[in-house]
């Protein structure tokens, strides 16, 4: 079933019979070429370039609990690929450009909205710093424009330019950044793997690894045994517990990070705005409601939800920013569980394992890098070597001293 705009017409015409659920809900079989663990984005979106682009359809998708429980549909929904360092740019780049051809890729509304993303600067290093990243960006493709505060100003008004603390002296604007509806990435991705043949099997939980003289040859599951040629783990905030079941500790830590709605007000802000001296970003969904986020909790948690310090603290980078937002009542807010990796950047590696491959370590970027993350994993699984823009995302980097830390600081995953 394809959608488009006759098909609307013609539905609406006779009575809405003719729409069907969008993926099977098939019982798993005994072997497949792929088994996935994780049904989130990248794990969906590894399944649909796998069958997609590299022909592989013998492909079954394990989500423990409903596909799209877990941080995919848990995120702030921002999209960019404003990074600086060479073992990112081009990766988060690619994955931008994935996101712009996405919908008629997969032909699903994942209500891609380019509208966007101003990071704030604050002090002249921070701009200078500013102008580094947005001459590393360009030099990638990516766009970037320095914004100084008049230009700054006729965009956000409204900003706090004078704030005693933190006087707004500019920003680094990235265009072509902007939000998703991230669940519905999730349906998209899920619905273009079904219908190429990949199995999703929900309410199936993970619990073991097959194993045969050191070599993985599938998964034990809360509902049996299923052989696997290849066994490609993407499990995110889960990554330390399911690989700990193959013997193997990873150089990530579990974190809540949680997020937050206002109610719905006019449309106000332009795109997405993010503070310089502090952590707080926020945007306006298309209901109205100021979707905005800031640190993680700090200590390591699998619960989906977090504490009061965080929620008064994110407030407070918003209030520095932009006053108004106190008017606004808040009006839901949860958590998720994050992957933090010791050098804040991912990994999409085989393992030590012969078999046996991990994604995972988005810490809280996972969400942009979706396309570029499954488009990667699947061409390391069909080919057995990484694609060229994820090549520095090897789980030994911090053996051989190569480690991408963005925000350089330092091994210490709580701070990235
Ligand atoms: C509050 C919040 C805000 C965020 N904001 C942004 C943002 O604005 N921009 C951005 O780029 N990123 C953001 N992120 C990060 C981003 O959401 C994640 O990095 C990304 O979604 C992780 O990849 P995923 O979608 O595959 O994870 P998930 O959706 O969590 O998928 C992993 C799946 O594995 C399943 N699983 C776990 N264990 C097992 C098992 N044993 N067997 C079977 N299945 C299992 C889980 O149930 C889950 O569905 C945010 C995250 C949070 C929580």
């Amino acid at each position: 079933m394809r959608y488009s705009a006759l098909k609307i017409l013609a539905e609406g015409l006779t009575g809405n019979k003719g729409w069907r659920p969008i993926w099977r809900q098939p019982e798993p079989k005994a072997e497949y070429d792929v088994v996935i663990v994780g049904g989130g984005g990248h794990g969906l979106s590894t399944a649909y370039y796998l069958a997609k682009t590299f022909g592989i359809t013998k492909v079954a998708v394990l989500e423990k609990g409903w596909l799209g429980s877990g941080n995919i549909g848990r995120n702030t929904t921002i999209i960019r690929s404003n990074y600086l360092l060479p073992g990112n740019e081009p990766f988060y780049e690619l994955s931008l450009k994935l996101w712009e051809g996405l919908e008629q890729d997969f032909n699903y509304n994942a209500m891609i909205s380019q509208r966007g993303i101003v990071n704030l600067f604050h002090s002249d290093p921070q701009r200078d710093a500013y102008v580094r990243r947005g001459n590393a960006m360009r030099m990638a493709g990516a766009d970037a424009e320095l914004l100084d505060r008049e230009a700054l100003g006729k965009l956000c008004p409204y900003l706090d330019f004078d704030n005693a603390r933190f006087p707004i002296k500019g920003g680094l604007l990235q265009a072509r950044g902007g939000t998703v509806r991230h669940d519905a990435v999730a349906w998209g991705y899920a619905r273009g793997a079904d219908s190429r043949g990949v199995d999703l099997i929900q309410n199936c939980e993970v619990t073991g690894f097959l194993m045969n003289k050191g070599v993985c040859e599938g998964v034990e599951t809360s509902r049996g045994t299923i052989r696997a040629k290849k066994v490609a783990v993407c499990v995110a905030g889960s990554s330390s517990r399911v690989m700990s079941q193959a013997g193997l500790r990873l150089p990530i830590e579990s974190h809540v990070l949680q997020a937050f709605v206002s109610e719905g007000l006019k449309p106000v802000l332009p795109g997405v705005i993010t503070f310089g001296a502090g952590h707080f970003y926020v945007s306006q969904s298309d209901k109205g409601g100021l979707v905005f986020g800031g640190d993680i909790d700090g200590y390591n948690s699998y619960a989906q939800r977090g504490n009061l310090p965080v929620v008064e603290d994110v407030c407070e980078g918003g209030m520095a920013i932009m006053p108004m937002i106190g008017r606004a009542r808040l009006l839901r807010m949860w958590g998720g569980v994050m992957d933090m990796s010791m050098d804040g950047s991912p990994f999409i590696d085989k393992t030590p394992i012969s078999g046996l491959y991990f994604n995972g370590g988005w810490c809280y970027g996972g969400f942009k890098a979706t396309p570029a993350s499954g488009y990667c994993y699947a061409h390391l699984l069909a080919k057995d070597e990484p694609h060229p823009t994820a090549r520095e995302y090897r789980l030994d980097r911090f053996r051989r001293g190569h480690m991408i830390d963005e925000k350089g600081s330092g091994a210490q995953p709580n701070l990235h």
